[in-house]
């Protein structure tokens, strides 16, 4: 008796839930393409049960969301990219969705929803992972001798989900900052003896600690990540430079505070868990006198940069300032976060927007890195084994 009491209770509360249970609404949807993954995102009016699977011959992956319903029109989005052939949408069962989405290869998927943050709703993500493109560019870093070349890691800050600061006229920083890393990659093309390795090639976005673990694989001598501020007071302009801060080093107030808004990034575009991870290996191996050498010329690096970029616009601090930003997480390579100017003054904005200004910033960073190898020793060198392989000496 007391058994069917428990059961029938039970069964209130399965019946009291699932009436409750409200329609969800998919009020948007977008794709971002990266080079190794394609990345779905929905954007929900609250939280849903979801689940995904895979199908075979031919390729398709699944995800089926309970009492959902789609307002977005999946004809926006720009399809096929280079893993979705196409997504379509059915009902497979009163109140659920289904999207079947057509792949051109087999992708690994992997889902995970977001809590309202930052003016954005509930959002559930769905990346299409292609291992086998991971697998070739790991084997090609592998395989690369490592050439004398130096390699400078360019990151244009934010992508995809994740647009940064966006000035009074709707200029986005993520736009900003890729093409100023663009062009500054052309410039070190360019040098002799030096090379560019762009952490982010196009719209997407890549995880805080993915940015230095690429770096890393890609054996970078610096790096140079490049952002736009952004204040509510409209008249504050000026570019500013920083570098990493050692463990409990004081730090002044807005500093701190801009590295905390830069390292929220990743709780913006959504991150997984898997890329959260610390590379163990190579900060298990830093000694601090390496560290610390780094960090010297990160500083060395950074006064260079200010030097340069004083000379094509207005500076917000005189110095170099220093933080904790993920970003800057190797510990062993010279690395400076610039902040190009605040993309929050309508006047700096259009500035911003100009390809004529980004390209006097990207030549003022590259001038800095230049002249930072040339005193260090390295850019000399370089030049020389150059002219050797030549014939000129
Ligand atoms: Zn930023």
């Amino acid at each position: 008796m007391r058994l069917l009491y428990v059961f029938t209770w039970l069964l209130i509360v399965a019946w009291s839930a699932s009436a409750q249970a409200k329609t969800v609404e998919i009020k948007d949807l977008r794709l971002w393409t990266a080079p190794d993954h394609s990345r779905l995102v929905l954007d929900l009016s609250g939280a849903v049960n979801y689940h995904v699977f895979r199908l075979h011959q031919p390729e398709r992956v699944v995800l089926d969301v309970e009492h959902a319903r789609l307002r977005a029109r999946i004809g926006k989005l720009k399809l096929p990219d280079p893993v979705i052939r196409r997504i379509r949408s059915g009902v497979p069962a009163a109140g659920q969705l289904r999207l079947v989405i057509d792949v051109k290869e087999q992708v690994r998927p992997r889902t995970f929803l977001l809590k309202p943050m930052h003016g954005k709703p509930y959002r559930l993500v769905l990346d299409l992972l292609r291992p086998e493109v991971e697998r070739q560019a790991a084997i090609a870093a592998s395989n690369k001798k490592r050439s004398r070349d130096i390699v400078v890691a360019v990151d244009a800050g934010h992508g995809g989900e994740d647009p940064g600061a966006i000035g009074p006229h709707g200029l986005k920083e993520k736009t900003v900052t890729l093409a100023v890393a663009k062009k500054l990659a052309r410039l070190i093309d360019r040098q002799p003896g030096m090379h560019a390795v762009l952490i982010r090639k196009g719209d997407y976005f890549v995880p805080l600690k993915k940015r230095v673990r690429l770096a890393r694989a890609a054996h970078a001598d610096m790096m140079i990540s490049i952002h736009a501020d952004s204040v509510r007071a409209r008249h504050v302009r000026g570019c500013s430079v920083y570098t990493l801060s050692e463990r409990g080093a004081t730090v002044d107030k807005a500093a701190r505070a801009l590295a905390a808004k830069e390292n929220a990034a990743d709780a913006v575009a959504g991150v997984a868990l898997e890329d959260e991870v610390d590379d163990p290996v190579v900060s298990r191996i830093l000694g601090d006198m390496f560290r610390r050498d780094a960090l010297n010329s990160s500083q060395i690096l950074a006064e260079k940069m200010l030097d340069r970029l004083r000379r094509v616009g207005p500076v917000k601090y005189a110095h170099p300032k220093r933080a904790r930003f993920v970003v800057l997480g190797a510990l062993e390579i010279p690395s400076v976060l610039v902040e190009l100017d605040y993309i929050s003054n309508p006047v700096r904005e259009r500035k911003l927007r100009s390809p004529r200004h980004q390209a006097k910033l990207a030549s003022a960073l590259f001038d800095a890195s230049r002249a930072f190898f040339a005193q260090m020793g390295r850019l000399g060198a370089q030049r020389a084994e150059a002219d050797v392989r030549g014939g000129v000496l």
